[in-house]
Protein backbone atom coordinates (compact mmCIF):
# COMPACT_ATOMS: atom_id res chain seq x y z
CA UNK A 1 0.00 0.00 0.00
CA UNK A 2 0.87 3.55 -0.37
CA UNK A 3 0.86 5.08 2.57
CA UNK A 4 0.17 9.14 4.00
CA UNK A 5 -0.26 8.19 7.46
CA UNK A 6 -0.45 10.74 9.96
CA UNK A 7 2.62 11.85 11.92
CA UNK A 8 0.29 12.27 15.04
CA UNK A 9 -0.14 8.35 14.72
CA UNK A 10 1.83 6.11 17.08
CA UNK A 11 4.95 4.15 15.51
CA UNK A 12 3.00 1.20 16.60
CA UNK A 13 -0.56 2.32 14.84
CA UNK A 14 1.20 2.62 11.97
CA UNK A 15 3.51 -0.23 11.50
CA UNK A 16 0.13 -2.00 12.24
CA UNK A 17 -1.65 -0.65 9.04
CA UNK A 18 1.46 -0.35 6.40
CA UNK A 19 2.00 -4.35 7.56
CA UNK A 20 0.90 -7.16 6.01
CA UNK A 21 -2.41 -7.85 6.72
CA UNK A 22 -3.66 -11.75 6.90
CA UNK A 23 -7.04 -13.15 8.75
CA UNK A 24 -7.18 -15.53 11.43
CA UNK A 25 -8.06 -19.13 10.66
CA UNK A 26 -7.93 -21.90 12.67
CA UNK A 27 -4.59 -20.04 15.31
CA UNK A 28 -2.86 -19.12 12.06
CA UNK A 29 -2.83 -15.74 10.50
CA UNK A 30 -3.43 -16.38 6.55
CA UNK A 31 -3.61 -14.52 3.38
CA UNK A 32 -6.73 -15.44 1.11
CA UNK A 33 -6.38 -18.68 -0.36
CA UNK A 34 -6.70 -16.68 -3.99
CA UNK A 35 -4.24 -14.43 -2.44
CA UNK A 36 -6.46 -11.61 -3.37
CA UNK A 37 -6.82 -7.82 -1.17
CA UNK A 38 -8.48 -5.07 -0.92
CA UNK A 39 -8.07 -1.53 -0.09
CA UNK A 40 -9.24 -0.19 2.83
CA UNK A 41 -9.37 3.96 2.35
CA UNK A 42 -8.62 6.69 4.88
CA UNK A 43 -12.01 8.26 4.94
CA UNK A 44 -10.10 11.47 5.83
CA UNK A 45 -8.82 12.06 2.78
CA UNK A 46 -9.56 9.12 0.52
CA UNK A 47 -6.24 8.00 0.04
CA UNK A 48 -5.66 3.86 0.36
CA UNK A 49 -3.82 3.19 3.31
CA UNK A 50 -3.80 -0.90 3.35
CA UNK A 51 -4.41 -3.70 1.76
CA UNK A 52 -5.91 -6.89 3.76
CA UNK A 53 -7.04 -10.19 2.18
CA UNK A 54 -10.14 -10.98 0.68
CA UNK A 55 -11.90 -13.89 1.16
CA UNK A 56 -14.28 -15.81 -0.99
CA UNK A 57 -15.91 -19.00 -0.52
CA UNK A 58 -13.05 -21.37 0.04
CA UNK A 59 -11.78 -19.63 2.73
CA UNK A 60 -14.88 -19.09 4.74
CA UNK A 61 -14.81 -23.24 4.60
CA UNK A 62 -11.97 -23.42 5.92
CA UNK A 63 -12.74 -21.01 9.34
CA UNK A 64 -16.13 -22.72 9.03
CA UNK A 65 -14.46 -25.91 9.31
CA UNK A 66 -11.91 -25.32 11.63
CA UNK A 67 -14.77 -23.90 14.16
CA UNK A 68 -16.32 -26.57 13.88
CA UNK A 69 -13.90 -28.97 14.73
CA UNK A 70 -12.76 -26.81 17.80
CA UNK A 71 -16.51 -27.20 19.05
CA UNK A 72 -17.50 -30.67 18.09
CA UNK A 73 -13.97 -32.29 18.98
CA UNK A 74 -12.79 -29.51 21.30
CA UNK A 75 -11.20 -27.84 23.56
CA UNK A 76 -14.17 -25.29 23.03
CA UNK A 77 -17.29 -27.22 22.76
CA UNK A 78 -19.07 -29.40 25.25
CA UNK A 79 -19.14 -32.62 24.09
CA UNK A 80 -15.43 -33.36 23.80
CA UNK A 81 -13.83 -35.48 27.20
CA UNK A 82 -10.85 -32.82 26.88
CA UNK A 83 -13.28 -29.20 26.92
CA UNK A 84 -12.12 -26.36 28.65
CA UNK A 85 -14.43 -25.21 31.64
CA UNK A 86 -16.68 -22.58 31.47
CA UNK A 87 -14.80 -20.84 34.52
CA UNK A 88 -11.78 -21.08 31.90
CA UNK A 89 -13.68 -19.14 29.22
CA UNK A 90 -14.47 -17.07 31.41
CA UNK A 91 -11.07 -16.05 32.80
CA UNK A 92 -10.34 -16.18 28.47
CA UNK A 93 -12.58 -13.69 27.90
CA UNK A 94 -11.08 -11.23 31.31
CA UNK A 95 -8.00 -11.56 30.10
CA UNK A 96 -8.60 -10.25 26.58
CA UNK A 97 -10.83 -7.66 28.57
CA UNK A 98 -7.16 -6.66 29.60
CA UNK A 99 -5.18 -6.83 26.66
CA UNK A 100 -7.45 -4.78 25.09
CA UNK A 101 -7.30 -2.14 28.13
CA UNK A 102 -3.58 -2.35 27.71
CA UNK A 103 -3.75 -1.30 24.11
CA UNK A 104 -6.77 1.25 24.41
CA UNK A 105 -4.54 4.43 22.72
CA UNK A 106 -3.29 1.98 19.94
CA UNK A 107 -7.25 0.39 19.27
CA UNK A 108 -8.63 4.22 19.55
CA UNK A 109 -6.06 5.33 17.19
CA UNK A 110 -6.96 2.09 14.45
CA UNK A 111 -10.98 3.40 14.69
CA UNK A 112 -10.42 7.18 14.62
CA UNK A 113 -8.11 6.19 11.06
CA UNK A 114 -10.32 3.34 9.72
CA UNK A 115 -13.51 4.52 10.79
CA UNK A 116 -13.34 8.79 10.59
CA UNK A 117 -14.67 9.30 13.98
CA UNK A 118 -12.80 11.37 16.57
CA UNK A 119 -9.53 9.70 18.58
CA UNK A 120 -11.15 11.03 21.65
CA UNK A 121 -14.54 9.62 21.43
CA UNK A 122 -12.43 6.27 20.64
CA UNK A 123 -10.78 6.70 23.56
CA UNK A 124 -13.44 7.59 25.61
CA UNK A 125 -16.35 5.53 24.20
CA UNK A 126 -15.37 2.74 21.78
CA UNK A 127 -12.82 1.05 22.94
CA UNK A 128 -13.49 0.98 27.10
CA UNK A 129 -17.02 -0.14 25.67
CA UNK A 130 -15.91 -3.14 24.39
CA UNK A 131 -13.31 -3.97 26.96
CA UNK A 132 -16.23 -3.87 29.39
CA UNK A 133 -18.35 -5.65 27.66
CA UNK A 134 -15.84 -8.42 27.15
CA UNK A 135 -15.63 -8.12 30.89
CA UNK A 136 -19.39 -8.15 32.20
CA UNK A 137 -19.83 -11.24 29.71
CA UNK A 138 -16.71 -13.33 31.25
CA UNK A 139 -18.46 -13.37 34.67
CA UNK A 140 -21.59 -14.51 32.60
CA UNK A 141 -19.61 -18.02 31.09
CA UNK A 142 -20.48 -19.54 35.09
CA UNK A 143 -23.54 -18.25 35.47
CA UNK A 144 -25.42 -20.15 32.56
CA UNK A 145 -27.36 -22.23 34.03
CA UNK A 146 -30.93 -24.46 33.49
CA UNK A 147 -33.82 -24.44 35.67
CA UNK A 148 -35.95 -27.38 37.26
CA UNK A 149 -39.59 -28.17 37.35
CA UNK A 150 -42.51 -29.39 39.07
CA UNK A 151 -44.30 -31.44 36.39
CA UNK A 152 -47.85 -32.36 36.84
CA UNK A 153 -47.38 -36.05 34.26
CA UNK A 154 -48.72 -38.67 36.54
CA UNK A 155 -45.82 -40.86 38.20
CA UNK A 156 -42.19 -39.50 39.81
CA UNK A 157 -40.24 -37.79 37.77
CA UNK A 158 -36.76 -35.17 37.98
CA UNK A 159 -37.19 -32.49 35.06
CA UNK A 160 -34.45 -29.81 34.41
CA UNK A 161 -33.08 -28.29 31.41
CA UNK A 162 -29.77 -27.84 30.29
CA UNK A 163 -28.74 -24.49 28.51
CA UNK A 164 -26.20 -25.73 25.96
CA UNK A 165 -24.05 -23.64 23.29
CA UNK A 166 -25.71 -23.29 19.81
CA UNK A 167 -22.34 -24.72 17.91
CA UNK A 168 -20.12 -22.63 15.31
CA UNK A 169 -21.28 -19.17 14.92
CA UNK A 170 -21.64 -16.95 12.17
CA UNK A 171 -21.29 -13.22 12.85
CA UNK A 172 -21.09 -10.19 10.45
CA UNK A 173 -20.83 -6.99 11.68
CA UNK A 174 -20.87 -3.49 10.06
CA UNK A 175 -18.17 -0.59 10.04
CA UNK A 176 -19.87 1.79 12.17
CA UNK A 177 -18.62 0.71 15.53
CA UNK A 178 -15.91 -1.87 14.32
CA UNK A 179 -14.50 -2.55 17.59
CA UNK A 180 -17.16 -2.33 19.61
CA UNK A 181 -19.57 -4.78 17.09
CA UNK A 182 -16.91 -7.60 17.45
CA UNK A 183 -17.33 -7.01 21.14
CA UNK A 184 -21.12 -7.28 21.12
CA UNK A 185 -21.03 -10.67 18.95
CA UNK A 186 -17.46 -12.01 19.81
CA UNK A 187 -18.22 -11.84 24.05
CA UNK A 188 -21.63 -13.53 24.36
CA UNK A 189 -21.14 -16.02 21.48
CA UNK A 190 -17.82 -17.30 23.58
CA UNK A 191 -19.15 -16.88 27.02
CA UNK A 192 -22.03 -19.31 26.43
CA UNK A 193 -19.64 -21.67 24.72
CA UNK A 194 -19.80 -21.50 20.97
CA UNK A 195 -17.17 -21.40 18.36
CA UNK A 196 -17.13 -18.40 15.92
CA UNK A 197 -16.49 -17.13 12.42
CA UNK A 198 -16.35 -13.60 12.31
CA UNK A 199 -16.70 -11.80 9.11
CA UNK A 200 -15.34 -7.77 9.41
CA UNK A 201 -16.81 -4.85 7.58
CA UNK A 202 -14.58 -4.48 3.99
CA UNK A 203 -14.70 -0.34 5.32
CA UNK A 204 -13.43 -1.13 8.39
CA UNK A 205 -11.36 -3.86 9.38
CA UNK A 206 -8.36 -2.57 10.87
CA UNK A 207 -9.20 -2.64 14.37
CA UNK A 208 -10.82 -6.47 14.00
CA UNK A 209 -7.79 -7.98 12.91
CA UNK A 210 -5.30 -6.34 15.65
CA UNK A 211 -7.89 -7.77 17.93
CA UNK A 212 -7.23 -11.30 16.28
CA UNK A 213 -3.64 -11.23 17.55
CA UNK A 214 -4.99 -10.57 21.03
CA UNK A 215 -7.22 -13.15 21.06
CA UNK A 216 -4.58 -15.25 20.16
CA UNK A 217 -2.35 -14.01 22.75
CA UNK A 218 -5.02 -14.13 25.72
CA UNK A 219 -4.64 -17.59 24.96
CA UNK A 220 -8.12 -18.83 23.38
CA UNK A 221 -7.61 -22.61 21.54
CA UNK A 222 -7.10 -22.96 18.12
CA UNK A 223 -10.82 -22.72 15.70
CA UNK A 224 -12.50 -21.19 18.69
CA UNK A 225 -12.31 -18.00 16.89
CA UNK A 226 -11.57 -17.42 13.52
CA UNK A 227 -11.71 -13.60 11.80
CA UNK A 228 -11.98 -13.24 8.33
CA UNK A 229 -11.82 -9.87 6.05
CA UNK A 230 -13.93 -9.56 2.77
CA UNK A 231 -17.03 -8.12 1.10
CA UNK A 232 -20.32 -8.73 1.66
CA UNK A 233 -21.01 -10.86 -1.58
CA UNK A 234 -17.44 -12.84 -1.93
CA UNK A 235 -17.32 -13.92 2.10
CA UNK A 236 -20.93 -12.90 4.02
CA UNK A 237 -22.99 -14.73 1.87
CA UNK A 238 -21.36 -17.91 1.59
CA UNK A 239 -21.09 -18.03 5.77
CA UNK A 240 -24.59 -16.92 6.15
CA UNK A 241 -25.71 -19.87 3.64
CA UNK A 242 -22.81 -22.60 4.75
CA UNK A 243 -24.54 -26.14 5.95
CA UNK A 244 -21.67 -26.33 9.11
CA UNK A 245 -22.87 -23.06 10.67
CA UNK A 246 -25.44 -23.82 13.32
CA UNK A 247 -26.11 -19.79 13.82
CA UNK A 248 -26.30 -16.68 12.17
CA UNK A 249 -25.66 -12.58 13.86
CA UNK A 250 -26.15 -10.24 11.46
CA UNK A 251 -25.51 -6.22 12.46
CA UNK A 252 -26.05 -4.24 9.42
CA UNK A 253 -29.06 -2.52 6.64
CA UNK A 254 -32.58 -4.17 6.91
CA UNK A 255 -32.15 -4.57 2.93
CA UNK A 256 -29.04 -7.37 3.78
CA UNK A 257 -30.70 -8.58 6.95
CA UNK A 258 -33.41 -9.89 4.47
CA UNK A 259 -30.55 -11.25 2.27
CA UNK A 260 -29.44 -13.08 5.94
CA UNK A 261 -32.71 -14.61 6.29
CA UNK A 262 -32.92 -16.40 2.65
CA UNK A 263 -29.67 -17.51 3.15
CA UNK A 264 -29.92 -19.32 6.54
CA UNK A 265 -33.04 -21.36 4.72
CA UNK A 266 -30.70 -24.08 3.43
CA UNK A 267 -29.71 -25.59 6.86
CA UNK A 268 -32.70 -23.65 8.62
CA UNK A 269 -29.49 -21.72 10.88
CA UNK A 270 -31.11 -19.92 13.98
CA UNK A 271 -30.96 -15.70 12.82
CA UNK A 272 -30.17 -12.48 15.06
CA UNK A 273 -30.70 -9.52 13.72
CA UNK A 274 -29.64 -5.99 14.33
CA UNK A 275 -30.63 -3.90 11.80
CA UNK A 276 -31.56 0.11 10.84
CA UNK A 277 -33.73 2.42 12.55
CA UNK A 278 -35.49 5.80 12.21
CA UNK A 279 -35.69 7.11 15.89
CA UNK A 280 -37.74 9.67 16.95
CA UNK A 281 -36.65 11.95 19.77
CA UNK A 282 -39.78 13.70 20.72
CA UNK A 283 -39.85 16.71 22.84
CA UNK A 284 -42.84 17.92 25.17
CA UNK A 285 -42.89 21.68 26.13
CA UNK A 286 -42.20 20.88 30.30
CA UNK A 287 -38.75 19.05 29.48
CA UNK A 288 -35.77 21.32 30.96
CA UNK A 289 -34.71 22.29 27.10
CA UNK A 290 -31.22 23.25 27.61
CA UNK A 291 -30.58 19.61 28.24
CA UNK A 292 -33.46 18.64 25.65
CA UNK A 293 -31.84 20.89 23.22
CA UNK A 294 -28.22 19.11 23.69
CA UNK A 295 -29.72 15.78 23.82
CA UNK A 296 -31.55 16.17 20.62
CA UNK A 297 -28.69 17.68 18.76
CA UNK A 298 -25.95 14.40 20.04
CA UNK A 299 -29.25 11.63 19.28
CA UNK A 300 -28.23 12.66 15.64
CA UNK A 301 -24.68 13.56 16.00
CA UNK A 302 -23.26 11.52 17.83
CA UNK A 303 -20.49 9.36 15.65
CA UNK A 304 -22.29 11.38 12.36
CA UNK A 305 -25.14 9.72 12.81
CA UNK A 306 -23.95 6.14 12.16
CA UNK A 307 -25.52 4.90 15.13
CA UNK A 308 -28.60 2.47 13.96
CA UNK A 309 -30.95 4.23 16.99
CA UNK A 310 -29.76 7.87 15.90
CA UNK A 311 -32.57 10.26 16.89
CA UNK A 312 -33.09 11.17 13.60
CA UNK A 313 -36.26 12.00 13.44
CA UNK A 314 -36.94 15.08 16.02
CA UNK A 315 -40.61 15.50 17.23
CA UNK A 316 -40.81 19.17 19.33
CA UNK A 317 -43.79 20.79 20.60
CA UNK A 318 -44.85 23.87 18.88
CA UNK A 319 -44.83 26.04 22.16
CA UNK A 320 -41.48 25.44 21.86
CA UNK A 321 -40.15 24.26 18.27
CA UNK A 322 -38.83 27.30 17.02
CA UNK A 323 -36.44 27.35 20.47
CA UNK A 324 -35.48 24.19 20.18
CA UNK A 325 -35.16 23.70 16.56
CA UNK A 326 -33.22 27.20 16.97
CA UNK A 327 -30.91 25.29 19.79
CA UNK A 328 -30.26 22.66 17.57
CA UNK A 329 -29.48 23.78 14.83
CA UNK A 330 -27.18 26.23 16.56
CA UNK A 331 -25.40 23.31 17.74
CA UNK A 332 -24.94 22.20 14.77
CA UNK A 333 -23.01 24.80 13.29
CA UNK A 334 -20.38 24.84 15.93
CA UNK A 335 -19.81 21.58 15.53
CA UNK A 336 -16.14 21.40 14.47
CA UNK A 337 -15.90 19.12 11.12
CA UNK A 338 -12.48 17.67 10.27
CA UNK A 339 -10.15 14.70 10.24
CA UNK A 340 -10.51 11.91 13.37
CA UNK A 341 -7.10 12.47 14.51
CA UNK A 342 -6.96 16.07 14.94
CA UNK A 343 -7.98 17.45 18.74
CA UNK A 344 -10.08 20.00 17.86
CA UNK A 345 -12.29 17.75 15.74
CA UNK A 346 -15.64 16.84 16.92
CA UNK A 347 -17.11 15.34 14.04
CA UNK A 348 -15.03 13.28 11.31
CA UNK A 349 -16.02 12.02 7.54
CA UNK A 350 -18.44 9.67 6.75
CA UNK A 351 -16.68 6.42 6.66
CA UNK A 352 -16.69 5.85 2.98
CA UNK A 353 -17.08 6.94 -0.50
CA UNK A 354 -20.60 5.31 -0.89
CA UNK A 355 -22.06 6.66 2.85
CA UNK A 356 -20.93 10.27 0.84
CA UNK A 357 -22.78 9.61 -1.69
CA UNK A 358 -25.56 8.27 -0.01
CA UNK A 359 -25.94 11.01 2.58
CA UNK A 360 -25.47 14.01 0.24
CA UNK A 361 -28.11 12.50 -1.91
CA UNK A 362 -31.04 12.31 0.58
CA UNK A 363 -29.82 15.50 1.75
CA UNK A 364 -30.38 16.98 -1.64
CA UNK A 365 -33.71 14.97 -2.18
CA UNK A 366 -35.27 16.58 1.05
CA UNK A 367 -34.18 19.86 -0.11
CA UNK A 368 -35.60 19.36 -3.93
CA UNK A 369 -38.96 18.38 -2.26
CA UNK A 370 -38.94 21.25 -0.05
CA UNK A 371 -37.26 21.00 3.25
CA UNK A 372 -35.47 23.45 4.75
CA UNK A 373 -31.90 23.43 5.94
CA UNK A 374 -31.64 25.80 9.21
CA UNK A 375 -27.73 23.92 9.77
CA UNK A 376 -25.97 22.50 7.37
CA UNK A 377 -26.79 21.35 4.07
CA UNK A 378 -24.25 19.81 1.12
CA UNK A 379 -20.96 21.03 -0.11
CA UNK A 380 -17.81 22.72 1.20
CA UNK A 381 -15.50 19.51 1.39
CA UNK A 382 -12.48 19.47 -0.90
CA UNK A 383 -11.24 15.87 -0.57
CA UNK A 384 -12.49 13.30 2.60
CA UNK A 385 -15.72 12.58 3.04
CA UNK A 386 -17.12 15.37 5.17
CA UNK A 387 -20.89 16.07 5.60
CA UNK A 388 -21.96 19.04 7.44
CA UNK A 389 -24.35 18.23 10.13
CA UNK A 390 -27.75 19.21 9.01
CA UNK A 391 -31.14 20.13 10.35
CA UNK A 392 -34.09 19.66 7.74
CA UNK A 393 -37.25 21.84 8.60
CA UNK A 394 -40.51 22.09 6.54
CA UNK A 395 -40.35 18.14 6.27
CA UNK A 396 -43.81 16.18 5.53
CA UNK A 397 -44.47 12.49 6.61
CA UNK A 398 -44.07 10.77 3.01
CA UNK A 399 -40.76 12.46 2.16
CA UNK A 400 -38.05 10.04 1.85
CA UNK A 401 -35.89 11.58 4.29
CA UNK A 402 -38.38 11.45 7.24
CA UNK A 403 -38.78 7.31 6.11
CA UNK A 404 -35.37 6.22 5.29
CA UNK A 405 -32.54 5.60 7.31
CA UNK A 406 -29.71 8.05 6.24
CA UNK A 407 -26.84 6.93 8.71
CA UNK A 408 -25.36 10.26 8.40
CA UNK A 409 -25.92 13.46 10.79
CA UNK A 410 -29.06 14.82 9.18
CA UNK A 411 -32.17 14.80 11.26
CA UNK A 412 -35.90 16.21 10.12
CA UNK A 413 -37.55 18.34 12.37
CA UNK A 414 -41.20 18.43 12.79
CA UNK A 415 -43.83 20.54 15.18
CA UNK A 416 -46.67 18.58 16.88
CA UNK A 417 -49.80 20.86 18.19
CA UNK A 418 -51.82 18.12 19.84
CA UNK A 419 -50.48 16.62 22.83
CA UNK A 420 -52.77 13.88 23.20
CA UNK A 421 -50.01 10.85 23.92
CA UNK A 422 -51.69 8.22 21.81
CA UNK A 423 -51.29 10.27 18.69
CA UNK A 424 -47.76 11.62 19.72
CA UNK A 425 -47.26 7.87 20.35
CA UNK A 426 -48.83 6.86 16.47
CA UNK A 427 -46.60 9.53 14.75
CA UNK A 428 -43.68 8.31 16.72
CA UNK A 429 -45.04 4.65 15.34
CA UNK A 430 -45.11 5.67 11.78
CA UNK A 431 -42.15 3.92 10.55
CA UNK A 432 -41.08 -0.10 9.48
CA UNK A 433 -38.39 0.43 12.27
CA UNK A 434 -38.82 -0.25 15.96
CA UNK A 435 -35.11 0.50 17.17
CA UNK A 436 -35.48 3.33 19.88
CA UNK A 437 -36.79 6.90 21.06
CA UNK A 438 -36.37 9.17 23.31
CA UNK A 439 -38.72 11.00 25.21
CA UNK A 440 -37.83 14.69 26.74
CA UNK A 441 -39.95 16.07 29.10
CA UNK A 442 -40.30 16.53 33.49
CA UNK A 443 -43.45 15.10 33.96
CA UNK A 444 -43.17 11.18 34.25
CA UNK A 445 -46.69 10.22 33.52
CA UNK A 446 -46.34 11.35 30.03
CA UNK A 447 -42.90 10.04 29.44
CA UNK A 448 -43.48 6.62 31.02
CA UNK A 449 -47.31 6.63 28.91
CA UNK A 450 -45.43 7.02 25.60
CA UNK A 451 -42.57 4.48 26.97
CA UNK A 452 -44.94 2.05 27.20
CA UNK A 453 -46.80 3.24 23.58
CA UNK A 454 -43.50 3.44 21.61
CA UNK A 455 -43.16 0.21 19.96
CA UNK A 456 -39.13 -0.41 19.86
CA UNK A 457 -36.63 -2.20 21.76
CA UNK A 458 -35.30 0.78 23.71
CA UNK A 459 -37.40 4.39 25.25
CA UNK A 460 -34.57 6.72 26.39
CA UNK A 461 -36.43 8.83 28.84
CA UNK A 462 -34.48 12.61 28.86
CA UNK A 463 -31.48 11.01 27.36
CA UNK A 464 -30.37 8.92 24.49
CA UNK A 465 -27.40 6.90 23.40
CA UNK A 466 -26.78 5.69 26.70
CA UNK A 467 -25.59 2.11 26.58
CA UNK A 468 -24.40 -0.24 28.87
CA UNK A 469 -23.35 -3.98 28.74
CA UNK A 470 -26.46 -5.44 30.83
CA UNK A 471 -29.08 -3.79 29.06
CA UNK A 472 -30.36 -5.48 26.30
CA UNK A 473 -30.80 -3.63 22.73
CA UNK A 474 -32.60 -4.61 19.35
CA UNK A 475 -35.42 -3.91 17.28
CA UNK A 476 -39.00 -4.26 17.17
CA UNK A 477 -40.10 -4.75 13.22
CA UNK A 478 -37.84 -4.40 10.63
CA UNK A 479 -35.18 -3.65 13.31
CA UNK A 480 -34.80 -6.59 13.73
CA UNK A 481 -35.06 -10.34 15.59
CA UNK A 482 -33.21 -10.91 18.99
CA UNK A 483 -31.34 -8.72 21.19
CA UNK A 484 -27.86 -7.97 22.28
CA UNK A 485 -25.83 -7.51 25.17
CA UNK A 486 -27.55 -8.12 29.07
CA UNK A 487 -28.24 -11.71 30.00
CA UNK A 488 -31.08 -11.34 27.10
CA UNK A 489 -28.41 -11.74 24.36
CA UNK A 490 -27.50 -15.29 25.86
CA UNK A 491 -30.52 -16.69 25.41
CA UNK A 492 -29.35 -16.32 21.43
CA UNK A 493 -26.55 -18.06 21.87
CA UNK A 494 -27.81 -20.97 23.50
CA UNK A 495 -30.29 -24.34 23.04
CA UNK A 496 -32.39 -25.44 25.84
CA UNK A 497 -32.92 -28.73 26.46
CA UNK A 498 -35.54 -30.63 28.92
CA UNK A 499 -34.40 -33.59 30.21
CA UNK A 500 -36.91 -35.89 32.06
CA UNK A 501 -35.90 -38.82 34.13
CA UNK A 502 -39.04 -41.45 35.61
CA UNK A 503 -37.97 -42.30 38.75
P1 LIG B 1 -24.53 -3.61 4.92
O1 LIG B 1 -25.72 -4.17 5.56
O2 LIG B 1 -24.40 -3.68 3.45
O3 LIG B 1 -23.21 -4.28 5.51
C1 LIG B 1 -23.07 -4.78 6.81
C2 LIG B 1 -22.25 -6.05 6.78
O4 LIG B 1 -22.91 -7.02 5.98
C3 LIG B 1 -20.86 -5.90 6.16
O5 LIG B 1 -19.95 -6.72 6.85
C4 LIG B 1 -21.07 -6.41 4.76
O6 LIG B 1 -19.89 -6.90 4.17
C5 LIG B 1 -22.05 -7.53 4.98
N1 LIG B 1 -22.84 -7.88 3.81
C6 LIG B 1 -23.23 -7.09 2.78
N2 LIG B 1 -23.94 -7.80 1.88
C7 LIG B 1 -24.03 -9.06 2.35
C8 LIG B 1 -24.64 -10.25 1.88
N3 LIG B 1 -25.32 -10.28 0.73
N4 LIG B 1 -24.54 -11.38 2.62
C9 LIG B 1 -23.87 -11.36 3.77
N5 LIG B 1 -23.26 -10.27 4.27
C10 LIG B 1 -23.33 -9.13 3.57
O7 LIG B 1 -24.40 -2.14 5.40
P2 LIG B 1 -23.54 -0.99 4.68
O8 LIG B 1 -23.50 -1.14 3.22
O9 LIG B 1 -22.26 -0.92 5.34
O10 LIG B 1 -24.42 0.27 5.03
C11 LIG B 1 -25.63 0.50 4.32
C12 LIG B 1 -26.69 0.94 5.26
O11 LIG B 1 -26.88 -0.04 6.29
C13 LIG B 1 -26.37 2.18 6.04
O12 LIG B 1 -26.54 3.33 5.36
C14 LIG B 1 -27.33 2.02 7.18
O13 LIG B 1 -28.61 2.39 6.80
C15 LIG B 1 -27.31 0.56 7.47
N6 LIG B 1 -26.42 0.20 8.58
C16 LIG B 1 -26.97 -0.13 9.76
C17 LIG B 1 -26.15 -0.47 10.82
C18 LIG B 1 -26.67 -0.83 12.15
O14 LIG B 1 -25.92 -0.84 13.10
N7 LIG B 1 -27.93 -1.18 12.27
C19 LIG B 1 -24.77 -0.47 10.66
C20 LIG B 1 -24.24 -0.17 9.41
C21 LIG B 1 -25.08 0.15 8.39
Amino acid sequence: ATLALDPRLDKNTSQFISGDHRMLIDGKFVHAASGKTLPVYNPATGEVMAQVPEAEASDVDRAVRAARRAFDEGPWGQFSANRISASQRGRLLNRLADLLEQHLEEFAELESMDNGKPLAVARAADVPLAVDLFRYMAGWATKITGNTFPISAGGEYLTYTLREPIGVVGQIIPWNFPLLMAAWKLGPALAAGNTVVLKLAEQTPLSGLRLAELIMEAGFPEGVVNVLTGYGEGAGAPLAAHDLVDKIAFTGSTEVGKLIVKAATGNLKKVTLELGGKSPAIVFPDADLDRAIAGTASAIFFNHGQCCCAGSRLYVHERVYDQVVEGVSKIAGKIKVGPGLDPQTEMGPLVSEEQYQRVTGYIDSGLKEGAKATAGGNGGAERGYFVKPTVLTHTKPEMKVVREEIFGPVVCAQPFSDADIDLIAREANDSIYGLAASVWTSNISTANKLAKRIRSGTVWINCHNVFDAALPFGGYKQSGWGREMGSEVLNNYTEVKAVTTAL
